[in-house]
């Protein structure tokens, strides 16, 4: 049975059954605590812990999940995936334990005929928890499951809790016999690769009040409301349906495992038994290729981009074990091309958007692995060395464990973006190992710093539970798309993340209000500015945010008076503030759209960031666009707005606007009604939550500022609107009309009269040299006279003052040459080039019989200068310095040609 197909009976099974279907939430989810979504129950939780009333009673989802803490299991164990969906359903205070394994039961011995997964009834072996007698006694005496297939286990395996005080309860799982070929009878607790467990049934029953690990807590009482939380892997009941030996072998990963085996000619499985023990290392390498393929094509789909931090640190790692694995098995080539359409083609059934974005997903993924494939080269060379080197201290010092310092494969991760897996990796093969804990020191050292970089604003974030205790005493109704000003009540005060009656003279603090028509910062748009007009005054409002979901909080100042909850005051936006704010950010759709219709539907926007008067966009691209290509960019924005496009919002739910063509922003978490923002029809269509403009032409004008890279294959435009593209155009008027004047040239003139100019100092300059070195030429003659007579030698020193070192010795050279063959001679001159002492010594072929050396005389001269030089013993040349000193570097050389003559 495909596994698209397990997932439709799913959902149809429990609909049938009363429960209300819920999409999966994206992989990112609202959760500081959490990576990424690891469970069914994540988006469930304001329920299952009594923050928010549930909406239905009974619920059943397909969700997405990631769990980073598996990655070493892939390919190793049967049934491990970083990526895989959990097929959950839920009750909230609704049916409980019975009802729970009534249903499971059901669903997975119903014959496939039926509409069921049809699993032997006989090889299903339940477990509980030790003390749930309850459990026990629904599965053998209401189920009919014989006590030799049934197993008590502790607290580690079937017990659940979230770690902190709050719900908890004894869990139930479900195992199947696969059968003797995977490895030795006896159940679960023998063998977890034979016994598979696919579906945990959780039994949220106790109220704890005290967890001090998974297995220490203190349970308080009873919970009063009870609730159901299970978790099927589809994967799992793919491969038992499927009848595979394991994950990666179910239709919706092994075709990229395939790919990937006739791409390296591996014949997959040749080595290999079917247990997952016996594995060949080659194949846990397809494995985990086909697993972390997979994986990144969600996450990439989800809006991670790779980076070197939290979520975006997994992809990286992901993509790049995956191009490692690769390598491991002899492809060098660029192998995502190859791969990742094969993975898509798979998941689409499940997942359409993937297709439709499938060209911003691609780019990311091809831009990681190219990056990736660069840094290689040069990491490798690096950490060569340095295992080399650490091979050898080791053998100096008695031939201990030769050992990588923690620094050196920080440096790799840092630098050359292995990740520190790669380097354990790349440095076992050689026999070294790696100081890990060093390593995570300084990562950690390095995370620290960035926090307290970013420590700045952001209200409070950080305090995650105030905000939902504020929360839970109601959304604020939201009217920022309204108007500019609503009445309203103060209903919470935050100051240092402490909830306080007032906000006192001269405090600054978070102000929740009943209602607000001020925009939160998100989606790029920078907070409203205005005031909050209280009983004593207008306070300003610094920042808005919107730090969990329906829960608007402004930064306030007190300034001399304070505020009060239960104040009733104004919400009122500064009204230029806002017509800039949504200048901007109409203008920010429209350079979007101009971007696309220039370059193509490739150049997706990857980020943005605008407030009053400015915006920056980037996007996927992998160069440097002309000023010829900027220039259209301006003229399709500028046309966009000349045109005077409608501009309007409209609420749909996502699959509706996915259908209707609109770009999604990434990184963004989309609720199941989504805002559409248009401009001109389908000219721009885009989710968005930010406020704009009614008509294009109130953009007023637009113009780019600046182009450049922002990242591998990321390129960022910015620009100004509105009245600052007025104002930096004017500015730029006002330089031209100074530069003309300056000049003497009418502004349309300027740039010939610059180029003449420009051609006349060149001119100037070289004519300067000419004269000069005339000069020099002129003076030789009378030099010439200045020669010394030392031992039967001509010795001429002089200091031409400055003159560079090229024309210094083309005067020496001349000098030589009047001097004459008639008897030995030697041309000591300095000079002095930008500051700095230059020397050059020539002698004749009567003053070198002599034993004079003009290479010897320079590197005297060039150490009194405070330099160094050298040459022939015919011509040589030096520097230093200290110009000071060359009359004191000329006496040395007479001197020493004294002594050599002597
Ligand atoms: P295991 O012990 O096999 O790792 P688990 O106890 O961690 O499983 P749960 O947290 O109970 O699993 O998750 C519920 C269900 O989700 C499991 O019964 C299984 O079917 C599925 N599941 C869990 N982890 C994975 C994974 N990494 N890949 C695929 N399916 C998984
Ligand atoms: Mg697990």
């Amino acid at each position: 049975m495909e596994t698209a197909e397990i997932r439709r009976r799913w959902l149809k099974f429990f609909e049938d059954n009363d429960h209300v279907v819920v999409p999966s939430a994206p992989l990112i989810y609202d959760d500081p605590n959490l990576l990424f979504v690891n469970a069914g129950m994540v988006p469930m939780k304001p329920y299952m812990l009594g923050q928010q009333t549930p909406p239905w009673p009974r619920a059943t989802s397909v969700q997405k999940c990631v769990r980073t803490g598996d990655i070493e299991e892939v390919g190793k164990t049967s049934r491990h995936g970083t990526f895989f969906q959990m097929n959950g359903n839920f009750s909230f205070g609704d049916y409980f334990k019975e009802r729970a394994i009534e249903l499971a039961w059901g669903l997975v011995t119903t014959p496939i005929a039926d509409g069921g997964y049809g699993l032997d009834p006989e090889r299903v072996w339940p477990t509980v928890y030790e003390d749930d007698d309850e459990a026990y006694a629904i599965w053998h005496e209401k189920i009919g499951i014989p006590v030799e297939r049934m197993t008590r286990r502790g607290k580690e395996d079937n017990y659940w809790n979230m770690g902190v005080p709050g719900p908890g309860g004894p869990c139930s799982e479900l195992f199947y016999d696969r059968g003797a070929q995977y490895g030795a009878e006896g159940g679960p607790a023998v063998d977890e690769d034979r016994y598979m467990e696919f579906w945990n049934l959780v039994f949220m029953q106790d109220d704890l009040s005290q967890v001090r690990s998974k297995a220490d807590f203190d349970i308080a009482g009873p919970l009063p409301a009870k609730n159901i939380d299970t978790g099927m892997g589809l994967e799992r009941m793919a491969t038992l349906l499927q009848g595979k030996d394991n994950l990666y072998e179910i239709d919706e990963v092994f075709p990229v495992l395939a790919k990937a085996a006739e791409m390296t000619g591996r014949k997959y499985g040749e080595k290999s038994g079917q247990a997952a023990g016996q594995s060949h290392p080659d194949d846990v390498h397809l494995r985990v290729v086909a697993d972390h393929v997979r994986s990144s094509l969600m996450l990439i789909g989800d809006g991670v981009t790779p980076g070197n931090e939290g979520r975006g640190y997994v992809l990286r790692r992901m993509l790049r074990r995956a191009v490692r694995a690769m390598r491991l098995l002899g492809y060098e080539d660029k192998a995502l091309p190859e791969l990742l359409p094969v993975s898509m083609d798979r998941m689409k059934a499940s997942y359409p958007e993937l297709e439709i974005d499938f060209p911003r997903i691609s780019q990311i993924a091809y831009g990681e692995e190219d990056a990736f494939r660069r840094t290689l080269g040069a990491g490798t060379v690096i950490l060569d060395t340095a295992v080399t080197k650490a091979k050898q201290s080791a053998a100096s010092t008695g031939g201990g464990q030769a050992t990588l310092a923690g620094e050196q494969a920080f440096q790799l991760h840092d630098t050359y973006g292995f990740p520190i897996d790669l380097t354990l990796e790349m440095a076992a093969e050689q026999g070294v190992q790696v100081d890990e804990p060093g390593f995570r020191r300084l990562m950690q050292e390095q995370r620290d710093r960035a926090k307290a970089d970013a420590k700045s604003k952001k209200a409070g974030h950080a305090h995650t539970e105030v905000w939902r205790e504020l929360r839970a005493l109601g959304a604020t109704d939201w009217l920022a798309y309204q108007g500019l000003s609503a009445d309203a009540k103060i209903t919470g005060i935050v100051v240092d993340g402490v909830q306080v009656p007032e906000l006192r003279p001269g405090q600054t603090g978070q102000v929740v209000l009943d209602r607000t028509t001020f925009y939160a910062e998100s989606g790029g748009q920078i907070a409203d500015s205005g005031v909050i007009a209280g009983p004593y005054g207008e306070l300003p409002v610094r920042d808005v945010q919107r730090p969990v979901k329906g829960l608007v909080v402004h930064t306030v100042e007190a300034g001399e008076h304070g505020l009060t909850v239960g104040d009733a005051v104004e919400a009122k936006v500064d009204p230029e503030w806002r017509v800039s704010a949504c200048q901007a950010h109409s203008g920010t759709h429209v350079v979007h759209a101009a971007l696309r219709q220039v370059l193509g539907p490739s150049a997706l926007q990857s980020g943005s960031y605008n407030k009053p008067g400015y915006l920056r966009l980037d996007f996927a691209w992998n160069s440097g666009l002309s000023a010829a290509t900027r220039s259209e960019i301006e003229e399709v924005s500028n046309l966009a707005v000349r045109q005077d496009l409608p501009v309007s919002a409209q609420f749909m739910t996502l699959p509706e606007a996915r259908e209707w063509g609109a770009l999604a922003l990434f990184g963004e978490t989309y609720d199941e009604q989504v805002r559409v923002v248009e401009i001109g029809g389908p000219w721009s269509r885009e989710l968005c939550g930010g406020t704009h403009v009614a008509h294009s032409s109130q953009i007023g004008a637009l113009t780019l500022t600046g182009e450049g890279s922002v990242g591998s294959g990321v390129r960022r435009v910015e620009a100004l609107v509105g009245m600052e593209a007025l104002r930096y155009l004017a500015k730029e008027r006002m330089l031209v009309a100074e530069l003309s004047g300056m000049v003497g040239a009418q502004p349309g003139e300027l740039r010939d009269k610059v180029d003449a100019l420009l051609v006349r100092v060149k001119d100037a300059e070289r004519e300067i040299a000419r004269l000069k070195q005339e000069q020099v030429q002129a003076e030789a003659a009378s030099l010439v006279e200045q020669a010394q007579d030392i031992s039967a030698v001509k010795v001429l020193t002089h200091h031409a003052g400055d003159l560079p070192a090229d024309q210094v010795r083309s005067l020496v050279l001349s000098l030589r040459a009047r001097l004459g063959d008639a008897s030995g001679s030697v041309v000591a001159v300095t000079g002095v080039n930008a500051g700095r002492p230059v020397v050059v010594i020539a002698t004749n072929q009567s003053a070198r019989d002599r034993g004079i050396q003009a290479g010897a005389l320079v590197k005297q001269a060039a150490s009194v200068l405070g330099g160094g030089g050298g040459g022939k013993p015919d011509v040589a040349q030096g520097g230093g310095q200290d110009p000071s000193k060359v009359d004191e570097a000329l006496s040395a050389v007479a001197c020493a040609i004294r002594q050599t003559l002597d």
